[in-house]
């Protein structure tokens, strides 16, 4: 079933406390990835639940860089295209920008502006939800670019962190912590 697949992921994803700084405790989907099974049940559940849940998606938005993992793989399942965001000064082309609050200091966001078509409807994949900002951010720079943004899918996330709170679509989540 789903929920024995998912407690079979959960079970082989990595944990590192204090890490990259103390307080953090980072959840490390790659250490999962290194197990054929987790990887399988993993792309199996992240196209079932977007197929379910957003059958009508036309462009999946992956976040830099843990979601490039899952937006080609979810992408080639469900028939439709794929389209990155990336930290500032690695996209070739016409770009559009979002400047996001970071726990200290600020980054940016980009697209390359013709990515998404006007009325597109996206949905966007990343590894981990934590405080919100980088998802918040994401959708921002799509709603920009002119995409209609419906909903959001994560592998993990953190819910005493609240970051769902900041997110005003649909949200799916595979592992809560
Ligand atoms: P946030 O913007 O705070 O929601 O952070 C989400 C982004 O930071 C995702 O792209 C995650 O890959 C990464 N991230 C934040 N916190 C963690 C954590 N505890 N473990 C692994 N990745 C994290």
């Amino acid at each position: 079933s789903t929920n024995e697949k998912l407690e079979y992921i959960k079970s082989k994803i990595g944990t590192f406390p204090d890490f990259p700084k103390k307080g953090i405790v980072f959840r490390d989907i790659f250490t999962a990835l290194r197990d054929p099974t987790a990887c399988r049940y993993l792309k199996e559940v992240l196209v079932q639940e977007v197929k379910q849940r957003y059958p009508n998606a036309e462009i999946i938005v992956g976040l830099e860089s843990r979601g490039f993992l899952f937006n080609l793989l979810i992408a080639t399942e469900l028939g439709i295209g794929c389209a990155p965001v990336r930290k500032k000064g690695k996209l070739p082309g016409d770009l559009i920008s979002v400047e996001y609050v970071l726990e200290y200091g600020k980054d940016i966001f980009e697209m390359q502006a013709n990515a998404i078509k006007p009325g597109q409807k996206v949905i966007i994949v990343d590894d981990l939800l934590a405080t919100g900002g980088s998802l918040k951010a994401a959708i921002e720079l799509v709603r920009k670019a002119g995409g209609d943004v419906i909903g959001g899918i994560v592998v993990m996330e953190l819910k005493d962190l609240r970051g769902r709170d900041k997110i005003d679509c649909d949200v799916h989540t595979l592992i809560k912590y």
